[in-house]
């Protein structure tokens, strides 16, 4: 597929996805709605149910921040080429709405009820509860996110990790770890791995970044990247897959894998994943070694329970955890629970599509897509082989359409 049928095939699954809308928007919607988490698959959710449902749905969406900062793009941070003010988001398009917007933790998830405790105090009750508290991190002991940060949160953690690589010595050593999937952003390692080379090689000559991988291989776009770490990075860069993290000396800078010690000056240690703690809490994670959390893709509703809704990284699918099928997700799950309200089922054919684009340099990406449709056999969202693609290698042009596809994204989940 050429970048520029990408773009439109991006542009059209948004604008699909939108369509939606006349459908929804038609049956009578009478419910309450509290979605916890406004990321990219819970502010999309609330944007959405305002869209289609208007007066028909009462919205209030928790977070504990008052701004949404865009992990996506985030390593342009650690290069310089981005700073953390042009990837913060505010929420005030879902106050025009008509979205109820508290700041504050929840602490706590009713299933049955279903409810939700605020740390502030008091309980917020609703019909349907979505939560949408993107991930948490499983570190291995001895793991201190001030020496070794991990920077897969955006915010202070990019910062500090920034500044780490800007203290890095002469001829120093940077040490990147991707830990064992299913984990945020497939791509992002590899494609920071790439970025933070091609930095090195500018900026520190003579030093040298360590990726080691806790899978078998890349897991992603193995075309490009191999090529990248093989050929086009290799004096800067060496790639070891296969290598877990047992633990760390976090003063010491070291760290104990299954294929021996490593010291470094820098260490960017991401760890392990699962979703976010209220959903491990309230007893929904029971997927992915109790990880993540299973779900009926065709309304998003846990497995169980029913009354409870789980989108974006913390739930258990066949999709990649990413910003772009976090908004799908949640365009599903509005459109599925605006019928519920109106008595009827949820569309029995869903289809969802993510494109990604990877730096590979500071100025060249590759890019790849793909098309989630529904499969009543397995009751999962299988890939549609044709609608898949990747580009062949990296370029300037596909760099630039990164930039037009996330301003895309961003202001379809944001307003
Ligand atoms: C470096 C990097 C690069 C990436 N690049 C891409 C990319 O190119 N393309 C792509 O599609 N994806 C990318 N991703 C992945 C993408 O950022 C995530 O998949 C996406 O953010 C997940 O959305 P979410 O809504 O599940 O979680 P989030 O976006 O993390 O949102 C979760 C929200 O929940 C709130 N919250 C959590 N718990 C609570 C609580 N108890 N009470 C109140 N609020 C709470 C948080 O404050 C937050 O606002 C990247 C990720 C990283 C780290």
């Amino acid at each position: 597929m050429h970048r520029r049928q990408l773009l439109r095939a991006t542009g059209g699954a948004l604008l699909a996805a939108s369509l939606g809308v006349g459908r929804a928007a038609t049956a009578t919607a009478n419910g309450r709605v509290v979605v916890v988490g406004g990321g990219m698959a819970g502010n999309t959710l609330a944007r959405y149910l305002k869209l289609w449902g208007r007066r028909r749905v009462d919205v209030t969406l928790v977070d504990r921040a008052p701004t949404y900062v865009s992990n996506i793009m985030s390593s342009l941070v650690l290069t310089g080429q981005r700073s953390l003010s042009s990837l913060t988001y505010s929420r005030s398009a879902l106050a025009a709405l008509g979205v109820n917007l508290v700041v504050d933790e929840v602490v706590a998830v009713d299933a049955a009820a279903p409810s939700v405790t605020l740390a502030g105090g008091g309980t917020l009750q609703a019909d349907r509860v979505v939560l949408a508290p993107g991930i948490a991190f499983e570190p291995p002991p001895g793991y201190d996110d001030n020496r070794m940060p991990h920077a897969w949160q955006a915010g202070p953690q990019t910062t500090l990790l920034a500044q780490h690589l800007a203290a890095l010595p002469a001829s120093g050593t940077v040490v990147l770890t991707i830990p064992p999937t299913p984990y945020r952003c497939p791509p992002g390692p590899y494609e920071r791995a790439c970025l933070l080379a091609d930095w090195l090689r500018a900026n520190k000559p003579g030093a040298r970044l360590l990726v080691l991988d806790a899978n078998p291989d890349i897991i992603v776009e193995q075309d490009n990247f191999s090529a990248a770490f093989y050929g086009l990075h290799a004096d800067v860069l060496e790639y070891r897959p296969g290598v877990s993290i047992d633990s760390v000396d976090a003063a010491g800078m070291t760290l104990h894998t299954n294929q021996g010690q490593v010291t470094a000056d820098v260490v960017n240690l991401i760890p392990r994943q699962r979703a976010g703690r209220i959903v491990t809490d309230a007893g929904l994670a029971t997927a992915n070694g109790g990880r993540f959390a299973p779900v009926d893709v065709l309304s998003y509703a846990s497995t169980a329970a029913p009354a409870v809704h789980v989108i974006g990284d913390s739930s258990a699918t066949t999709q990649p955890k990413a910003g772009h099928i976090g908004n799908q997700e949640a365009k599903v799950c509005a459109d599925a629970l605006l019928r519920a309200f109106g008595g009827t089922a949820p569309d029995p054919a869903p289809v969802t599509n993510s494109a990604c684009f990877s730096t590979i340099t500071m100025t060249q990406a590759s890019w790849l897509t793909a098309v989630f449709q529904y499969d009543a056999a397995t009751r999962a969202m299988a890939a549609v082989p044709a609608s898949s693609a990747a580009s062949n290698g990296w370029s300037r042009g596909n760099f630039e359409d990164m930039d037009t596809w996330f301003r895309a994204l961003m202001s379809d989940s944001f307003g």
